[in-house]
């Protein structure tokens, strides 16, 4: 199957208010612009050179999404134009994502990544770093941040029972901070689901799915 009807057959299956994000990591930029003219706006990579180079090359209205950790002394890269940061997990990087958009004169939408996973090596804030971000009082003196929403990533199992119990505490804390009254956060994007289990992160609530290789076959690495 083509890249262009993986996208047709996946965006059948999505709800309207789903986001697709065609996770492009380590393919040729020839399969991005396949999967463009296949009406696909929004890529998300795990490299801030790789992506930057990516922009360079491709249509300008394509949103770039990062979805991989980020180095603080990389962020300057992908300011001008990154259209949404998924892997925030600290104050540190918050701050130096509003230091680059306010020199761009931008407003960064960013996701908090939320660790809900097992396995120790993912990223992501637990929940006690994740209540005192968000209320940390200096948050707010970030505005040319604006938090969007919450992102997480499930165990890597076949057992979709912890798959799906991860993903429901996912969107409890997602609910639960709806309330919360921060002049630069407004809780709107849950991004959470990727190829092998983008249909159960739906039924738990995701707004937005990251799909890789189900667009554009396996991977070499990444
Ligand atoms: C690579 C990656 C994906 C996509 O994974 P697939 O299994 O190929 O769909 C999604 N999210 C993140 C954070 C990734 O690094």
């Amino acid at each position: 199957m083509s890249i262009a009807e993986n996208i047709q057959n996946i965006k059948a299956t999505l709800p309207p208010e789903v986001t697709l994000v065609a996770v492009s990591k380590t393919k040729p930029v020839s399969d991005l612009l396949e999967a463009y003219h296949a009406g696909q706006r929004v890529f998300g990579e795990n490299k801030i050179q790789e992506m930057t180079d990516k922009w360079e090359q491709l249509p300008k209205d394509i949103q770039w999404h990062m979805i991989g950790h980020v180095q603080t002394n990389k962020v300057k890269y992908m300011a001008p134009y990154v259209a949404l940061i998924h892997g925030v997990d600290s104050f540190k990087l918050l701050e130096e994502i509003n230091k680059q958009a306010a020199k761009n004169n931008r407003i960064i939408d960013c996701l908090l990544q939320i660790h809900i996973a097992e396995e120790e090596t993912k990223f992501g804030l637990d929940p006690e770093e994740l209540a005192s971000l968000l209320h940390y009082e200096a948050l707010e003196t970030l505005s040319n941040v604006h938090i969007v929403g919450f992102m997480g990533m499930a165990t890597f199992t076949e057992n979709t029972v912890q798959i799906e119990k991860e993903f429901r505490y996912l969107k409890s804390l997602f609910d639960q901070y709806q309330s919360l009254k921060r002049s630069n956060v407004s809780l709107q994007t849950l991004s959470m689901g990727m190829s092998g289990d983008y249909q159960l992160a739906i039924d738990c609530g995701s707004t937005m799915v990251r799909i890789g290789s189900s667009i554009f076959g396996v991977r070499n690495y990444g």
